[in-house]
């Protein structure tokens, strides 16, 4: 396997993973780097980062896809951006393994590494659920739900067979937290107002489902906030189950640990996070959750202490929370940390390489929270101060489109929010987006039209 050496002579500063906090402290270590100082290297697989909190919004229509995410190389000029992904990590030898998705593997040396891989669902073992259930960590995905649970609508018109039908309108969403019901309550919104534009559907036909272990939902808010979430979603028809857990779903069947069993077409799996599994292969030190451990400077520690020249934050690293708020003493893995997170992560690796002793710490205490349920719907929580409804939706949207980095996404954001607010959003679907080349396929086997006889003269 080749190792690519850094041709430059300077030190390389590896960034695995550019989404939130690998584009943010690139773009901190870019700015402050000294001429010549050393190269920045960012390897994700996607030559973009994603901007997550706006997938649910993405998937029923409100954000087109690419306006979400920000492109890597136009952000990140003067770095090296590879579009491949790191399968192993060497600490000891300072390398890594990295493995473009249509190239050979090759092997990349370091001087510092930044882990910012983040995190992927934390899918249980329950029959079918791989199978069968689809997640919300892509903008794929984000695309992929808007069509599927939009298409379903179009499939279920032309049915006649009740079962299927049924099976067809009923949508599963299992995991009650901040991001999936987020999900489930912009979709519900986006599926029922769809349903108008069908004369054979009526939304009794269609059923949306929430499945939560839990007694209580979005532990973001406060009792009183999730309680009001819940009555809001049963107002707006759909079932919430709360202490159920999802037991199977072999053949799109659900069986509930409450007994009940159904058929349902989408099942949609948002019941929480764990740091990327690519830590397993590699020589860092990880926690029992198989996050990278690290102290508040955000340098990586082990049981030997700091280990020198690997720093990580954000979903894929267990964060020391000196504010005192975090679950289990750790900052909990959110949008908010990461973004703050990245200027002191970028300032102390610019004080290890300059061979500075002094490294700041990572103190934030959280501001709030802030989610959308659908159009004009939203819950907050700012401290004491609770909000529902349209002025909750008004500071969804406010923070959100503030948070999104770069200014040509901000514009092209509220650009859109704006024009949808005059015209109106669409639902619809787009067809074959997995099969583009079906059509040219047909017509290239189509039959040639029969040739008519030419009148002679
Ligand atoms: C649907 C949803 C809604 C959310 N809503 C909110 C919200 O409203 N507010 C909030 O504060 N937080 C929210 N979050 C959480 C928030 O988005 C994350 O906590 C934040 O993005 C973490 O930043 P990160 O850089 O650690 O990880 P990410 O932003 O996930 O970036 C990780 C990057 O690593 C890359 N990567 C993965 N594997 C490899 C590999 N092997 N090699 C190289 N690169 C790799 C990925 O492609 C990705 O670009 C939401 C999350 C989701 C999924």
């Amino acid at each position: 396997m080749a190792l690519i050496r850094n041709s430059k002579l300077r030190p390389r500063i590896l960034v695995v993973g550019g989404g939130y906090l690998g584009l943010v402290t690139a773009q901190n270590l870019l700015k402050n780097l000294g001429r010549g100082e050393a190269t920045v290297t960012v390897v994700d697989p996607n030559p973009y980062m994603t901007y997550l909190p706006f997938l649910p919004e993405v998937a029923a229509g409100s954000i087109e896809p690419r306006h979400a995410v920000v492109p890597l190389r136009r952000n990140l000029s003067g770095a090296e951006v590879i579009t491949a992904k790191v399968t192993s990590i060497n600490h000891g030898d300072k390398f890594v393994t990295v493995e473009p998705e249509n190239d050979e593997a090759f092997e990349l040396d370091y001087d510092h590494i930044i882990m910012a891989a983040g995190s992927v669902a934390r899918a249980l073992p329950i029959p079918g659920l791989k199978e069968n259930a689809i997640a919300l960590k892509r903008i794929e995905e984000a695309v992929a739900l808007r069509d599927h649970l939009l298409s379903r609508l179009a499939d279920a018109s032309l049915m006649e067979d009740d079962d299927e039908r049924r099976k067809a309108l009923t949508f599963v969403f299992v995991g009650g937290g901040f991001a999936g019901i987020e999900l489930l309550a912009e979709l519900e919104d986006v599926v029922r107002s769809a349903v108008a534009q069908y004369e054979t559907l009526t939304e009794a036909d269609v059923r949306f489902v929430l499945v939560e272990a839990l007694e209580r939902v979005m532990p973001e808010v406060g009792e009183a906030q999730a309680r009001w979430v819940v009555e809001h979603m049963r107002e707006r028809g759909i079932d919430v189950y709360l202490e159920t857990f999802l037991q199977d779903c072999t053949d799109k069947h659900v069986k509930l640990s409450s007994g009940e069993e159904f058929d349902a077409d989408t099942i949609v799996w948002s019941a929480g996070v764990k740091a990327n599994p690519i830590l397993v292969d590699s020589d860092l030190p990880l926690d029992e959750r198989g996050r990278v451990t690290v102290r508040a400077d955000l340098r990586v520690e082990g049981d030997n202490g700091v280990v020198e020249g690997a720093w990580a934050a954000g979903d894929n690293a267990a964060v020391p929370d000196l504010s005192g708020g975090g679950v289990g003493g750790y900052c909990v893995p959110n949008a908010q940390h990461a973004v703050r997170q990245a200027p002191v992560l970028a300032a102390n690796v610019l004080a290890g390489l300059r061979g500075e002793t002094e490294f700041k710490q990572y103190f934030h205490k959280t501001i709030g929270t802030v989610a959308g349920l659908g159009l004009y719907k939203g819950v907050s929580q700012m401290g004491d101060f609770e909000a529902r409804g349209v002025l909750a939706w008004l500071m969804h949207r406010a923070y959100h489109g503030y948070a999104i980095p770069t200014v040509d996404r901000k514009v092209k954001v509220f650009g859109n929010w704006i024009l949808n607010a005059i015209v109106g959003r669409d639902a619809m679907p787009l067809a074959d987006l997995d099969v583009p080349r079906k059509n040219f396929v047909e017509a290239a086997n189509s039959k040639p039209a029969p040739k008519k006889e030419t009148a002679k003269a």
